[in-house]
């Protein structure tokens, strides 16, 4: 008989979102022995116009907190919990507890608290439907008194209270301070709890179950049925999620990548997809490549470059630092800075220097007398991600050839040094048909040769 692997399982909102979403999400669970520790979010929206438990519960809060009634919101969250609860036919009844949440909602109950509510009560009803015991975040997650999450008193009490079971349904999203205060991470952080209680339990996998069959190679919006990734690097999700990617929580990575666990995003609603596998660089399945020479390719609008030039300007002892000052002097950090012989250029988000233009153009001026300092608005910034750059030739070549036949100039060039990625400056007008060209010679042509 084959071994059974130790996972864990976090379910997303929409994953939960009405009975017919818990059915599919407890088939998924009995398809497989090992899935016994599940983390669930709040019940999602069902369709594009719905709301999400978590934002009516942050409504509730909001209004509760000007002194105005709240009944009505709280109403329709009881019905929706309600509504599954009864369609999965089941006993569970939220009345009680929500009665508990709108006192204290009256009394000045925190954001995080109400908020939290969302996945405390999914996880009551989650439990009973597979008749999983249930552990209160809140005993298991912790923070200090500043909220600031601690993660060895986390892993102590998670492992301590996790071994002694044979499986557990945990809330994903918030924890406790040492007063019993409800804390919670930032949106989207029940893919953190999940993350944790894959480290404490020790798990052989940590199963990210979403609404789409994994990371996209390109946005689906640009590139419309864009390929699924099979296999990516943390370092290179990292890179394709800070470019703008999103799939997990940025923060979700880092307890289980310490612990060399496996991330494996799956989709809810076509549980036979394989998904797409998040692994270390070192590991023996970061070498089955995907196929292409480029993992994902990701990018951002609206940056700007500040152009700096100035005859000699290698030969000037810290003229970078003097520039790099008046950044620092004002808040402001920058993502590049390619420069030349007698040019630097640095881009930084508009958001960055909203406000704070004439201060900076004028604080360079001063600091190192340029020849001409101006600012480029209308900036974005593509990421070509792909660790099989390093072993494959020709891969800018490649890039810069797509660009050029389609006409698009290229304002800026930067290989980081680990060879995981080339980013592209271009102007917001060429982001879109600069992704299109770049995925279609790498993915689309490759594809075509494979099935001629
Ligand atoms: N329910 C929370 C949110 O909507 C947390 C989560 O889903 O991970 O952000």
């Amino acid at each position: 008989m084959a071994t059974v692997q130790l996972k864990t399982v976090k379910f997303g909102g929409s994953s939960l979102a009405d009975a017919a979403q818990f059915q599919k999400v407890r088939a998924i669970i009995e398809a497989d022995p090992g899935r016994r520790f599940v983390v669930p979010s709040a019940p999602g929206k069902r369709h594009a116009k719905d709301t999400k438990i978590t934002d009516l519960l942050y409504r509730c809060q909001k209004l509760a907190a000007e002194g105005l009634d709240f009944s009505e919101s709280l109403e329709i969250i009881r019905e929706r919990y309600l509504e599954i609860a009864k369609s999965l036919s089941i006993r569970f009844d939220p009345t009680e507890e929500l009665e508990k949440i709108g006192a204290h909602l009256k009394e000045g109950a925190t954001k995080d608290y109400a908020a939290s509510r969302g996945e405390y009560l999914n996880g009551l009803l989650l439990s009973d439907y597979l008749g999983f015991p249930f552990v209160d975040a809140a005993e298991v997650v912790c923070f200090n008194a500043a909220g600031v999450f601690q993660m060895e008193e986390t892993m102590q009490k998670m492992r301590k209270r996790l071994s002694e079971m044979e499986c557990a349904v945990i809330p994903g999203f918030y924890g406790a301070a040492p007063d019993g205060d409800i804390i919670t991470f930032s949106r989207g952080g029940s893919d953190i709890t999940g993350s944790l209680v894959a480290r404490a339990v020790r798990a052989a996998m940590y199963e990210n179950w979403t609404d789409v069959s994994g990371v996209l190679v390109a946005d689906p919006r640009i590139v419309p049925n864009a390929a699924v990734i099979n296999t990516v690097t943390y370092e290179e999700l990292r890179e394709l999620s800070y470019m703008g990617a999103t799939v997990l929580h940025e923060d979700a990575i880092f307890p289980v990548r310490a612990a060399g666990i496996p991330i494996n995003i799956r989709n809810t609603n076509d549980p036979s997809a394989p998904g797409t596998l998040i692994v270390a660089d070192d590991s023996a399945e970061s070498d089955t490549l995907t196929g292409y020479t480029i993992t994902g390719i990701a990018g951002k609008k609206g940056f700007c470059a500040i152009n700096i030039q100035k005859a000699m300007m290698n030969a000037e002892l810290g003229f970078c630092r003097r520039v790099l000052s008046v950044l620092e002097e004002n808040g402001i950090s920058f993502e590049h800075m390619p420069s030349g012989i007698d040019t630097m250029t640095l881009i930084l988000p508009e958001d960055a220097i909203r406000g704070k233009e004439q201060t900076v153009l004028s604080g360079i001026r001063k600091a190192v007398s340029p020849d001409r300092c101006e600012i480029e608005h209308g900036i974005s910034l593509l990421a070509v991600v792909g660790r099989g750059m390093r072993r494959t030739r020709g891969t800018a070549a490649r890039i810069f050839a797509a660009l050029a036949h389609a006409r698009i100039n290229v304002k800026m060039i930067d290989q980081g040094s680990s060879e995981l990625n080339i980013i592209i400056g271009l102007l917001d007008g060429d982001f879109e048909e600069a992704v299109r060209r770049i995925y279609d010679i790498f993915i689309t042509s490759v594809t075509a040769a494979e099935t001629n």
